[in-house]
């Protein structure tokens, strides 16, 4: 098991499916000078890669050996994390709807979460980030000050989903991530909960910033940071 002693700032954004997680997230890095990184882009690019290699969600074996053979790195480009795989940008797979079908139980298993936790790592080493994920508060950064549960009735999630044009179940994934035996979709005791169902993301992200201030991030000189630099 690998120690970890960054000296980064981390915000955890943690939710649900659709629940709005990656529009907050990603405006409140670009508000804060702070890099974005989306660790269901990390997830879903193992679940590519493997579907690549006809691996199935369930070949364990073949699984574990598949990770011991890739190479995966986290590339910081326009201020976010891109996952690159074997030397290639995976982010136009992402959201292929195999990849929606199988992500949830590819990320179940404890080898492929342990990877993805030293890729976040790596991520946060010598950068501050906003990273949004489903344990990034509960497991993966569990001593950050700064932690968020986005959520949003499960209506509006549909809607929203729906809207995106995707074929994507989130109810099974949802169902699939809060009951896997480790590192499950939960909210952490001391993270800051906000409903999205009814309030827009500059709202959400206005409400972060004020937390934010309150537990002690120097909002106004990061602010006056970017202004400076013309952001
Ligand atoms: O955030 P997104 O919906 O793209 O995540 C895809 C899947 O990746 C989730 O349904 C979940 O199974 C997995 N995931 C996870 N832990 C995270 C982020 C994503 O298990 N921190």
């Amino acid at each position: 098991m690998r120690s970890y002693a960054s000296q980064s700032r981390v915000i955890a954004i943690d939710g649900p499916a659709a629940s709005g997680k990656s529009s907050v997230a990603r405006k409140l890095a670009r508000q804060l000078g702070f890099i974005y990184v989306n660790s269901g882009a990390i997830y879903r690019a193992i679940t590519w890669h493997l579907l690549q290699n006809r691996i199935g969600s369930d070949e364990e074996e073949r699984i574990s050996e598949a990770l011991d053979s890739v190479a995966l790195a986290c590339v910081v480009r326009d201020s976010e994390a891109r996952i690159v795989v074997d030397d290639v940008d995976a982010a136009e797979h992402l959201r292929d709807d195999r990849v929606n079908e199988c992500v949830s139980r590819v990320s179940k298993l404890p080898r492929v979460r342990e990877i993805v936790s030293e890729k976040l790592h790596d991520c946060a080493e010598g950068h501050d980030v906003v990273i949004e994920g489903r344990d990034i508060g509960s497991v993966v950064f569990p001593d950050t000050p700064y932690k968020f549960y986005i959520d949003a009735s499960p209506e509006v999630r549909l809607q929203r989903r729906a809207a995106q044009g995707e074929r994507d179940e989130i109810t099974i994934r949802d169902h699939d991530d809060v009951s896997r035996a480790v590192s499950p979709l939960v909210k952490a005791k001391d993270a800051h909960l906000i409903d999205t169902s009814q309030v827009t993301v500059e709202q959400v992200v206005t409400q972060i910033m004020l937390r934010l201030e309150q537990a002690g991030l120097p909002i106004g000189d990061v602010q006056m940071i970017n202004r400076a630099i013309g952001e």
